[in-house]
């Protein structure tokens, strides 16, 4: 018996890194999982590589979650080919780090569309359902960064908001049986984090060692360690908390 026999997981941005190391732990624990990205080809791989269980079954879909037809349009898919939706993982990410005098318009733009507009886009389409069936679990990804990092004002008020945006879903949809938490990781070694080590020239060993000296577990995160937070919160065991946002992060923010 797996804790998610039966139901059916979308997570965003699965392609690859945090996103993808969610869908596999979702999948190992029975559920049915829909891999959203922008590249549906590489949604498409990605769900052909998880590890199902019997009767299982998995999706890939090319869908850009700040864009509402292109939202809309994926979550009835998911919910034709797989039956249902039952927990939502808002997973999708990106940077445009710069000092504010340097930072775009179109650098803020895009990182609050992506993390914010995203997840309230997917979080609207997925509550149809979740209200009618009296049943649902979202899952939002924040960071420590949300805390102020330099170089992110973007990323950081985008991570911030998603904080308070569980917050107020935690007070409106509770009374549905409808559960919405984030998980706030420190540094995981993924591929967004190795092009910070790009952008500021050095090797990712290098970055990965000095990230790993910043906290008290003195070891960087991977999205394992993302992944099993992510499905706890998702889980039945966690019906009674809501509104919350877990840090991640080997203690980073208690140093
Ligand atoms: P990642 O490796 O860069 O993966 C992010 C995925 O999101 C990529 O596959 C990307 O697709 C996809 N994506 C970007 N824009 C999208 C859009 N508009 N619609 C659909 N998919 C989109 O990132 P990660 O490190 O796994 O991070 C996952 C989440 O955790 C993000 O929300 C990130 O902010 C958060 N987080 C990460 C860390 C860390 O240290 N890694 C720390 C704290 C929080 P493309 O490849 O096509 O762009």
């Amino acid at each position: 018996m797996g804790r998610f026999d039966g139901r059916v997981a979308v997570i965003t941005g699965a392609a690859r890194g945090i996103g993808f190391g969610t869908a596999q732990r979702f999948a190992s624990e029975g559920a049915s999982v829909a891999i959203l990205d922008l590249d549906e080809a590489s949604a498409a791989d990605a769900a052909g590589r998880l590890e199902l269980a019997d009767g299982a079954k998995a999706v890939g879909i090319g869908a850009d979650v700040s864009d509402k037809a292109s939202v809309d349009a994926a979550v009835e898919r998911v919910v034709t080919e797989l039956g249902g939706i039952h927990v939502l993982v808002n997973n999708a990410g990106v940077t445009r780090d710069n000092l504010l005098h340097k930072m775009t318009e179109a650098d803020w733009d895009i990182v609050m569309g992506v993390h914010l507009k995203g997840a309230f886009l997917m979080t609207q389409a997925a509550q149809r359902h979740f209200t009618e069936q009296k049943y649902g679990k979202v899952v939002c990804l924040s960071s420590v960064s949300a805390l102020g990092n330099r170089g992110q004002a973007n990323y950081s008020a985008a991570k911030m908001g998603v904080q308070g945006f569980v917050r107020t879903l935690g007070i409106e949809l509770g009374r549905f049986g409808i559960n919405v938490n984030a998980v706030a990781p420190g540094f995981i070694a993924t591929e967004m984090t190795d092009a910070t080590a790009a952008r500021v020239k050095m090797s990712v060993e290098d970055f990965r060692a000095a990230a790993a000296e910043h906290n008290p577990v003195k070891r960087v995160g991977f999205p394992e360690d993302i992944a099993a937070a992510v499905a706890f919160l998702a889980s039945d065991e966690a019906s009674y908390i809501t509104g919350q946002t877990l840090y991640v992060d080997g203690g980073s923010t208690l140093v």
